[in-house]
């Protein structure tokens, strides 16, 4: 071995040690100390509720189910007599899901996101199996933003006022105005070429 190379990598080594010996360090003594991850960092798969009424925001249309490329979601939402349906239980395999977050970015009513929590690991699978139960207690305090509410106030704000509607709105054309006063049983008389406006025949005289 070249001693030269030797003492090269030991300085090269030394060089790197002192650069990061006055620095904060990036280890934190866990469990005492916890990480806080940032916020669009994807977690665990959660179901949000409404922050007023504590009730799921999920409306079963089930685009969520269709979007997740591992099959992770199961949904059971039968339909009543009126074709509408009726969440009744909502489960998330986090042994199959891949932290992709295309079910949040398929929904469209703020329910369904990927918390910025962890500390969920099991020896057993059925363990990572969540149930819509479950899926709600975890993300009851999760923080959001409900995009339910701003896509209402902004449909609210671009429909314009039923009275301001009434004055834009262009007034319907009389039907009998234009049209000749003719009597029931009468053909319109037409006037004959050599019968002129009175107005005409005035003007033609000065
Ligand atoms: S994060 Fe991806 S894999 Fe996991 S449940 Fe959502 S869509 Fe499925
Ligand atoms: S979580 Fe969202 S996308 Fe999934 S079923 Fe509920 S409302 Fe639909």
């Amino acid at each position: 071995m070249n001693p030269l190379k030797g003492i090269r990598e030991l300085v090269r080594g030394l060089q790197i040690t002192s650069k990061h010996l006055c620095r904060h360090a990036i280890t934190i003594q866990y469990p005492e100390e916890r990480w806080t991850m940032p916020e669009r960092s994807r977690g665990i798969v959660v179901l949000l509720s409404d922050k007023e009424t504590g009730e799921l925001n999920c409306t079963a249309c089930m685009l969520c189910e269709k979007a997740c490329p591992t099959a992770a979601i199961r949904i059971d939402a039968p339909r009543d007599e009126k074709k509408r349906r009726h969440l009744k239980q909502f489960i998330v395999n986090h042994g199959l899901c891949c932290f992709c977050d295309l079910c949040k970015e398929a929904c469209n009513f703020s329910a369904i996101k990927l918390a910025t929590k962890y500390e969920f690991s099991s020896e057993s699978k059925e363990d990572l199996v969540w149930d819509i139960k479950k899926l709600q207690e975890v993300g009851r305090d999760v923080p959001y933003i409900d995009t339910r509410k701003k896509k209402k106030e902004a449909a609210k704000a671009a429909s314009p006022k039923p009275e301001k509607a009434k004055q834009e709105m262009p007034s319907k054309p009389d039907k009998n105005e234009d049209k000749p006063d003719v009597t029931e049983g009468q053909t319109p008389s037409v006037p004959s070429e050599n019968e002129k406006p009175p107005s005409d025949e005035k003007e033609g005289q000065s």
